[in-house]
């Protein structure tokens, strides 16, 4: 990596040149079948042809405007989100962590313009990832990312997963809202159960507080459904999308009820970039596909497809590979060594490209777009990496 970038990532060596469909090709021609999707964001591949004839065509139009003027590309991308879920009302950035600086805005927004402005704390969970910002880092609790950049923004109380007393329990008369993700990502594909999100949203409703889901990772289809909750059959008040939302391009939203953003008025809330048309003109091209009941119904059989081929070789390895976890194609892989292991050794050996998550989960995430060869392949491809990882007992 050049010294020229802050240090604070660690990319593997590969230097990649362009993409088509589920493949990577290196600068040197060798070709990688990613199943990481940029985790998660390259939700219709590389060079989709809708994709880029949008960018081309709006390149060619307009690329910015600033909020101070009509954007008919976000205006759109507005009415047809909200139209598909629970939303009355989107607000467009650049990124997933502030799409949830948004929700947590009018979250507090909301109490404080209902004459409650002591309600401004927010409930997260034990394993929560939000983003790297300073409130959303908060958030997220984890003290790998807060340590060292002095005291951790206020305002955030965590809770266990699962123990909706732990939760009664916490909820305060400073209790705006919980916060949490349907399918947590970063911390290793655990799927929350619907049975709990449905008493969050009790919880919710019976004290006054706001429920907001962040589906910047497990929205736009990644579960064969648009939106992960709408399995769950429980609504948000608040939801914040990103990575799949552009296809590449960088856009994340806030989309919530008009009751739930009451107090956001003009000068509440901003962004230079967000819902630009560049940006909008690409959102709506993503919707342009994954917004169709049979390339949703599409993902779901591929990814019971991808689950059984994984299960098998978790049959076969049960002393590397543990447990197959996760919904639609959104999967992790539970393993006895470290993540980072068996991502490199996936890539180095096998040409195959997934993303660490936790300390021993392997995150499956291949495009939304993957065809059933690519899924074959990858199991096989993962078999024979497996097989020589793998010290069955003699
Ligand atoms: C990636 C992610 C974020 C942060 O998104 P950025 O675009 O990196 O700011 C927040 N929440 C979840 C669930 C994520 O997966």
């Amino acid at each position: 990596m050049s010294d020229a970038l802050l240090p604070v990532f660690s990319p593997a060596s590969v230097l990649f040149d362009h993409g088509e469909g589920a493949w990577l090709v290196a600068a040197n021609g060798e070709r990688y079948l990613d199943f990481g999707a940029g985790i998660a964001v390259n939700a219709l591949g590389y060079s989709h042809p809708h994709l880029v004839g949008a960018l081309e065509r709006q390149g060619r139009k307009l690329w910015h405007l600033s909020n101070v003027y009509r954007i008919s590309e976000a205006e759109r991308l507005a009415e047809r989100l909200t139209a598909a879920c629970f939303a009355d009302v989107a607000f467009f950035a650049n990124s997933g962590a502030e799409a949830n600086e948004c929700a947590i805005k009018i979250a507090r927004r909301h109490h404080d313009a209902h004459g409650r402005p002591e309600r401004w704390r927010i409930i997260t969970f034990d394993g929560a990832f939000h983003g790297r910002t300073l409130a959303t880092m908060a958030a997220g609790g984890n003290r790998k990312y807060l340590d060292g950049f002095g005291p951790a923004v206020d305002g955030f109380d965590q809770c266990p997963l699962e123990d909706i007393e732990a939760v009664r329990a916490r909820v305060g008369p400073r209790t705006a809202a919980l916060m949490i993700e349907p399918i947590q990502g970063e911390s290793g594909i655990r799927p929350v159960s619907h049975g709990f999100l449905r008493q969050l949203r009790e919880l919710c409703d019976e004290r006054g507080l706001l429920l907001i889901f962040d589906e910047i990772q497990c929205g736009m289809a990644r579960t064969g459904h648009l939106f992960a909750h709408q399995e769950a059959g429980v609504v948000p008040d608040i939801m914040s999308l990103a990575k799949g939302l552009g296809g590449g391009f960088p856009i994340g939203a806030c989309l919530a009820t008009r009751g739930a953003a009451f107090g956001m008025r003009p000068g509440a809330h901003g962004s230079t970039f967000g819902g630009n048309p560049l940006a909008g003109a690409v959102a709506n091209a993503v919707l342009d596909i994954v917004m169709d009941d049979g390339v949703l119904a599409e993902i779901r059989r591929k990814s019971a497809l991808l689950r059984g081929l994984l299960e098998e070789l978790a049959g076969r390895y049960p002393d590397l590979l543990v447990e197959v976890r996760g919904r639609g194609l959104m999967l992790g892989l539970k393993t006895t060594r470290p993540s980072p292991e068996i991502v490199e050794a996936l890539r180095a050996r096998a040409k195959v490209l997934t993303i660490a998550a936790g300390d021993t989960v392997t995150r499956v995430l291949p495009p939304l777009i993957v065809t059933d060869k690519d899924i074959r392949l990858f199991a096989e491809r993962c078999d024979e990496t497996f097989a020589g990882l793998s010290r069955p007992a003699a």
